[in-house]
């Protein structure tokens, strides 16, 4: 039988879950769905000063946020913990005396330095960069290119980076290393360790690096900022969660919009890509929107309700069933909830059609043959339907010697304060035949 996957994220809670921090656990989480395998979460609080408990709480929330669950982590406990570095002490400790005593490690300064011996090979197989080769002399190198001892153990008694994600990967059972491509370089230095404490080798996954549109490192701008403000943005988790995958990655049959469920069965490693990955705000539009379209209405309108609220419209006067079959007249049109927000705030409130919308351009001579048409087609509401007034407006057009163009944009214009929205007809019937008649009297169009 083989072996059970065991992955770990392992972020410093020194700052909220940003998108290369959320790409990671996204592609840990990914691995271990796929392969029935285990996803740990690690907090690695080794730095004293910069590591707070606020920010350990918001990486939990951003990948909760996400939609990425773990199965052993410091909320949760398991069979491996205590999960945060600062928890762990004595094993960095016991380990380290265990490379004293065998001479593999000295003590200078306060410090425990490991021995880099020279003439050594360290190679690897990675499961996206391929077979890496370092000779140990440069493995760690000072600036004069002499072999650099490696810091194990602080002055202070902390464990530094490197070594301590060797004992706790060893230690957790963690037989598969997935993270960002800036630590293939550390990779031989962890090796070097795990071989002189004796330690089994997880097999390592380097993920590409995700760079600007400009092909610099991701500003603040540019995506280097929290996921929550995706959030704040109108960014569904769904579209997040599909942009972020589709970073480095690409399912073999091409597909590029999907769920969560579909990218678990979608998913392999051995399709992730070296090249750099561009983070592109208008694929994330993109990709947004189209899940924006998959959702159900009523799980859409609870992620359009909190932008109307901020946008002051009454949301409350009305019933689920309206705002819900409001958004669906929208039929998809907005990139992001807050698009979306503003795109059918006529639905809500005619105030801010009069707001946008003064109807000086209606010319006075067409008024007469406008009132006439709108008040036949009041009188001819029937059930309200799209179909039936779509055919009542075309008879009562042709009727009146008009066409869609001349008769439907003033109405248009009187519905929803827009030159764009849904068609007219659906509008007026989601409105109802009140509203809409006291919206094209406001106009004087009645
Ligand atoms: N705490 C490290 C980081 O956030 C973990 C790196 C690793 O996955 O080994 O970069």
């Amino acid at each position: 039988m083989s072996e059970k996957y065991r992955v770990r994220f392992a972020p410093s809670p020194t700052g909220s879950l940003h998108i290369g921090g959320a790409h990671t656990a996204l592609f840990n989480w990914l691995f271990a769905r796929r392969t029935g395998g285990t996803f740990v979460l690690r907090i690695e609080d080794t730095d004293r000063e910069r590591s707070t408990k606020e920010y350990e709480q918001s990486i939990l929330d951003g990948m909760r946020w996400m939609g990425l669950d773990w199965d052993e982590g410091p909320d949760k406990g398991g069979a491996f913990g205590p999960y945060r570095q600062s928890e762990r002490m004595d094993l960095y400790r016991k380990y380290a005396d265990q490379l004293l005593s065998e001479g593999k490690a000295y003590e200078k300064d306060g410090a425990v330095f490991f021995r880099v011996e020279p003439g050594l090979h360290v190679n690897f197989h990675d499961e996206v960069y391929g077979d890496i080769d370092v000779e140990s002399e440069n493995v760690s190198v000072n600036q004069d290119g002499t072999i650099k001892d490696i810091v194990i153990m602080k002055r202070d008694g902390m464990p530094t980076y490197n070594y301590a994600v060797v004992i706790d990967d060893f230690t957790m059972g963690i037989n598969m290393v997935i993270r960002g491509e800036d630590h293939v370089i550390n990779t031989p230095k962890q090796l070097l360790i795990y071989d002189a404490l004796g330690f089994k080798r997880p097999g390592f996954a380097h993920l590409p690096m995700i760079l600007g549109k400009d092909k610099k490192k991701l500003s603040k701008r540019q995506g280097a900022t929290s996921v929550f403000e995706y959030s704040d943005m109108g960014y569904l988790p769904d579209g997040v969660f599909n942009f972020l995958a589709l970073l480095g990655w690409s399912p073999r049959s091409g597909q590029e919009i999907f769920s969560r469920e579909e990218a678990v069965e979608l998913f392999d490693i051995k399709n992730v890509t070296r090249k750099p990955a561009v983070f592109d705000i208008e694929k994330l539009n993109h990709i947004n929107q189209e899940q924006m379209k998959r959702m159900d209405p009523y799980a859409l309108l609870e992620a359009i309700r909190p932008f109307w609220k901020q946008m002051g419209l009454p949301v409350d006067k009305f019933s689920d069933e309206y705002l819900a079959s409001s958004l669906k007249v929208l039929g998809g049109r907005g990139q992001t909830t807050i698009q979306a927000a503003e795109y059918s705030d006529y639905f809500l409130d005619f105030s801010k059609v009069t707001e946008r919308y003064d109807g000086k351009d209606i010319k006075d001579e067409l008024r007469p043959k406008l009132k006439k048409i709108y008040g036949e087609l009041i009188e001819a509401w029937g059930d309200g339907s799209f179909e039936h007034l779509h055919n009542m407006a075309q008879e009562i057009f042709t009727a009146n010697e008009s066409s869609m163009k001349e008769a439907a944009t003033p109405m248009r214009w009187a519905l929803t304060g827009r030159k764009v929205s849904p068609g007219v007809f659906e509008v007026a019937g989601q409105l109802g035949r009140e509203e809409t008649k006291k919206r094209l009297e406001y106009y004087g169009l009645i």
